[in-house]
């Protein structure tokens, strides 16, 4: 599905990523795990297309995409702060991202109500963000980013503004989605309990390169 060889993105001086290779396979959810600033977050948005690696590169589906700009890339990312426009519903924030596909505003609102129904906010349509608490906004977003059903989604810290309380009901909630929908995930998080809950397979990353790749059970837990 996903195809990374031989990455490196680096910002003026700084290798922030450095010769980083992995595959990921259809369906599966593969989490980046790795201390703050080792450049998680550069492998997300060097796949996305908002970085240009300065060398290897980036396949989905067998096509390389390196050079492609964002919007050409069948890949959707969402970010930790799950940015919604405050002056639409909950609906209409879900709808927006087919609107850029040209869906038509019928099966626009039929397949974002769909979406809201999923992750169990379907009630809350009508709503606009700031009358939803910081778990229904989070649960928007992610309507929002499946509801275009991407080939690949880039999620980057989803979770990590939640309390842990929540956060520990999405990862299992995230999780049932991912298996339903057969949605091929790349998940990067410094929380080594979330990574080992999600991951199908995982891989450690520690300033700029991929250390260690595995199943959550044979990667070594430290
Ligand atoms: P992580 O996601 O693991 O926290 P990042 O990919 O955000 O790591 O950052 C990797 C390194 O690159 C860090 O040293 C960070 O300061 C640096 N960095 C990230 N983004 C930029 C940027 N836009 N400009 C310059 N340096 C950056
Ligand atoms: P994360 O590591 O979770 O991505 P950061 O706070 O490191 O969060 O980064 C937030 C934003 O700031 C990103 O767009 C990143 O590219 C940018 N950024 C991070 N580090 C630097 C840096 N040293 N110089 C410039 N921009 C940076």
């Amino acid at each position: 599905m996903l195809e990374v060889e031989g990455v490196t993105t680096r910002y003026g001086e700084l290798t922030a990523v450095d010769d980083v290779s992995l595959t990921v396979a259809d369906g599966e959810l593969f989490c980046l795990l790795g201390p703050s600033g080792c450049g998680k977050s550069t492998v997300l948005r060097t796949i996305a297309g908002f970085e240009e690696p300065a060398s290897g590169d980036i396949s989905i589906r067998g096509t390389d995409i390196t050079g492609r700009p964002p919007h050409q890339r069948d890949c959707s990312i969402v970010f930790q702060d799950w940015a919604l426009f405050p002056h639409k519903t909950a609906l209409e924030n879900v709808a927006f991202g087919l609107k850029m596909q040209g869906v038509d505003a019928a099966e626009r609102r039929e397949r974002a109500q769909e979406a809201l129904d999923l992750v169990e906010v379907g009630s809350q349509a009508e709503a606009a963000p700031d009358e939803l608490s910081g778990g229904q906004r989070q649960r928007v977003a992610l309507a929002r980013s499946l509801t275009v059903d991407p080939d690949l989604l880039l999620l980057d810290e989803p979770l990590s503004n939640l309390d842990r309380r929540l956060r520990e009901s999405m990862q299992i909630e995230l999780k049932d989605i991912q298996r339903r929908l057969e949605t091929t995930m790349v998940y990067v998080t410094h929380d080594q309990n979330e990574a080992f809950t999600l991951a199908d397979r995982l891989g450690v990353m520690n300033d700029g390169e991929l250390v260690q790749v595995g199943d959550p059970g044979t990667v070594y837990d430290d």
